[in-house]
């Protein structure tokens, strides 16, 4: 049976590599609509190719723009703004949602899309981050499935196939360490935005490779863990694996370790998604040669070099808003540090300072979350380092 499928972020790194999967498997897949910021050729590209019924463009222009070429009789409708990327998410044929969007921009779209009973494939761990307990009360009690996307998180999920609930003692999270491992805290304050964008392993946005600079990705996926498998952060450990080959591991209750391996490859954790509880008969990776690989070492994080992993971690045993707004400031401070407007080191920094002036509320309502996103943003925006 083919499956429905609505791609939010559809130019993105793991919207391209998702249409991908679709072009190497184009029986079982049916595109019905695409969202996306505001990229315009590569969308008309994937317009014609996929013929969907509706795309969505956040900003106006743009989306009218793209009206105009795509042209009358086409048969897609073309929508913009916020709304346009809602109607993305909730199309009526759609039964699956790639949720692909980046940051707090694909929330809203993803709780609507469960209110419609849609299953979501879920790479946007910053929804998780940011309303983990609001998703995932919605998912249980609309009987949908969130199926992850994020590789260490598709890895736990392989894992525990078959495992009864109760099984699962403790959670390993394997993390590449980045592009800063093994440097001192000392000579980190100053490296600039190009050599953070230079991921050792996997190839993916600017927002999750700075953050895997920081290891604030690991952060996030913790929380993101925690309400995806419905785990205590005492159950949830990281370890440093620099060559990204096992995807992460589970304990098991009479103390079995089970893993999840592959060559990094995102279309794989993709693939795996789409295609649950079946299993596709399709290579689109290089099979794993163990013997090639060699050597699979780990170590502990240096949370000394790395802050953002232990802010993030301690934001989300806090809980209630917190990790919203963790999640909101890491954002700014991200796009602060590529635009130049703030140090690698700041990043913590600035995480840390808006954390402290946040009055927390209980995150169990959107618009709470969505209020306080907006203050953490603004708080970010105009936070100044002090020398
Ligand atoms: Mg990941």
């Amino acid at each position: 049976m083919a499956r429905n499928l609505a791609i939010l972020g559809s130019t993105g790194s793991i919207g391209t590599s998702t249409l991908d999967v679709v072009r190497r498997a184009r029986d079982r897949f049916r595109v019905i609509s695409l969202a996306t910021g505001a990229r315009g050729d590569l969308l008309l590209d994937q317009i014609r190719e996929f013929a969907p019924r509706l795309v969505a463009v956040a900003d106006r222009a743009a989306a009218e723009e793209l009206r105009r070429r795509v042209g009358p009789g086409s048969g897609c409708e073309v929508a913009g703004g916020a709304e346009g990327i809602v109607a993305a998410a909730t199309a009526g044929e759609a039964d699956t949602v790639v949720a692909a969007i980046s940051g707090s921009a694909g929330l809203v779209p993803v709780v609507e899309a469960l209110r419609c009973g849609k299953q979501i494939a879920l790479a946007n761990k910053e929804v998780l981050v940011a309303a983990g307990e609001l998703v995932a009360s919605l998912a249980r009690s609309r009987g949908v499935a969130l199926l992850p996307v994020d590789s260490e998180h598709s890895a736990i999920f392989q894992c525990l196939k078959g495992e009864p609930r109760a099984a699962l003692a403790k959670i390993i999270l394997t993390a590449s360490g980045g592009p800063f491992r093994g440097r001192p805290a000392a000579q980190l304050e100053t490296v600039s935005p190009e050599e953070a964008l230079r991921h050792p392993r996997w190839d993916m946005g600017a927002k999750i490779t700075i953050d895997s600079a920081t290891l604030m990705n690991k952060g996030l996926e913790v929380i993101e863990a925690r309400w995806l498998f419905d785990i205590g952060y005492d159950s949830i450990e990281v370890v440093v694996h620099p060559e990204s080959v096992v995807h992460s591991l589970v304990e098991l209750c009479d103390g079995s370790v089970l893993a999840q391996l592959g060559m990094p490859d995102m279309r794989l954790p993709i693939l795996c998604a789409l295609t649950h509880p079946e299993r596709l008969a399709v290579r689109l990776a290089p099979a794993l040669d163990l013997a090639a690989v060699g050597r699979l070492t780990f170590e502990k994080p240096d949370t000394g070099a790395f802050p953002c992993l232990t802010l993030a971690v301690e934001a989300g045993r806090s809980g209630r808003t917190y990790p919203a707004v963790l999640s909101a400031a890491n954002e700014v401070a991200v796009t602060r540090f590529l635009h130049g407007t703030l140090s690698y080191g700041g990043i913590a920094r600035l995480v840390r300072a808006v954390l402290e002036a946040h009055a927390p509320a209980d995150a169990t309502c959107l618009a709470t979350i969505l209020e306080c996103d907006r203050w953490a943003r603004e708080a970010a925006r105009l936070w100044e380092e002090r020398c």
